[in-house]
């Protein structure tokens, strides 16, 4: 008998934030032993096409995206992260809300950068684009203008409270939530909420809000994720078998952005045919 697969749902390359190209990422899946991984940038699909290239013998790779939402039921709203498989990636609507949002990223790291300079860090927003090399851009292509710039040594340090973390930390124009959840449905695509429950990233969400998401089309929650503590991924777990949602584990590699190595959480075999069975949009991948 084969060993079971091994499945990790959640992994960011340069197309987004991640530090290994698409097609580095897939390689590096393959050497960590990987049977299947889904490529979930930022805000973006703009990595798939080269990931699909560079597709390793054995290796099934997921097309996805990591989409920067927010839950405006409460004030100040809370920003959230769905992970989003195998949808349409020439919707129309979504398109060009991915395409609203890569831009209000933009527009806030730039005015992250002012307020720092204002203070007298000298760190160059042409420089931070620079650095993003065409991907969705993020904090973490500003943590590393810190570090080069010797303000700080790791990107933990630079999200800490004194830099990105809190003082320096601006909000940026995500999507609705519930807008979300039907436009990726509506492009054949299965929506999960990542790290749901990530209490030391900052504010969660309440269940009464993952109820409310899966009566609007959520599929599943990552519970196993470096993110949270065990009790959060107990709870996580309850909820969705609460809910008849799938549960899903990943390591969110960002390759040298984060400690964290691919496979370091996995998603058990019969969640993964759950989404596949549900996608319509796009399907995964098999270098053939
Ligand atoms: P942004 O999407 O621009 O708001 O930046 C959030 C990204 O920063 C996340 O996707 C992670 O990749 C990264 N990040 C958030 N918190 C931390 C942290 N404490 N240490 C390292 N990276 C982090
Ligand atoms: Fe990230
Ligand atoms: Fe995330
Ligand atoms: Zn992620």
């Amino acid at each position: 008998m084969s060993a079971p697969a091994r499945i990790d749902l959640h992994a960011h390359s340069t197309a987004s934030d991640g530090t290994l190209s698409p097609a580095a990422l897939v390689r590096a899946a393959a050497d960590a032993g990987l049977d299947v991984v889904a490529i979930t940038d930022h805000d973006t699909t703009a990595g798939w096409d080269a990931a699909v290239r560079a597709l390793p013998p054995g290796l099934t790779l997921v097309r996805g995206a990591e989409i920067s939402c927010r839950w405006y039921g409460v004030e100040p709203a809370i920003p959230l992260h769905l992970l989003a498989y195998l949808f349409d990636p020439t919707e129309p609507e979504l398109v060009a809300e991915l395409a609203r949002v890569r831009l209000a990223r933009e527009v806030r790291g730039e005015r992250i950068v002012e307020l720092l300079r204002a203070d007298g860090v000298e760190v160059s927003w042409p420089e931070i684009l620079t650095g993003a090399a065409g991907g969705t851009v993020g904090r973490p292509h500003i943590a590393q203008a810190l570090i080069r710039a010797g303000l700080v040594a790791t990107t933990t340090e630079a999200f800490g409270p004194e830099w990105l973390g809190e003082r320096y930390r601006l909000p940026k124009e995500d999507i609705d939530v519930f807008r979300a959840v039907a436009l990726v449905r509506a492009a054949g695509g299965v929506p999960v909420f990542a790290h749901p429950k990530a209490s030391r990233r900052g504010r969660i969400v309440p269940d009464e809000l993952i109820v409310e998401l899966a009566a609007a089309g959520l599929a599943g929650l990552e519970a196993d994720h470096d993110d949270h503590s065990p009790v959060e991924r107990a709870h996580v777990r309850g909820l969705a078998a609460e809910l008849e949602l799938l549960v899903t584990g990943s390591s969110d590699f960002h390759g040298t952005h984060k400690t964290v190595q691919l496979g370091a959480h996995t998603t058990d075999p019969e969640a993964y045919e759950r989404i596949v069975a549900a996608a319509t949009g796009v399907t995964p991948v098999a270098s053939g």
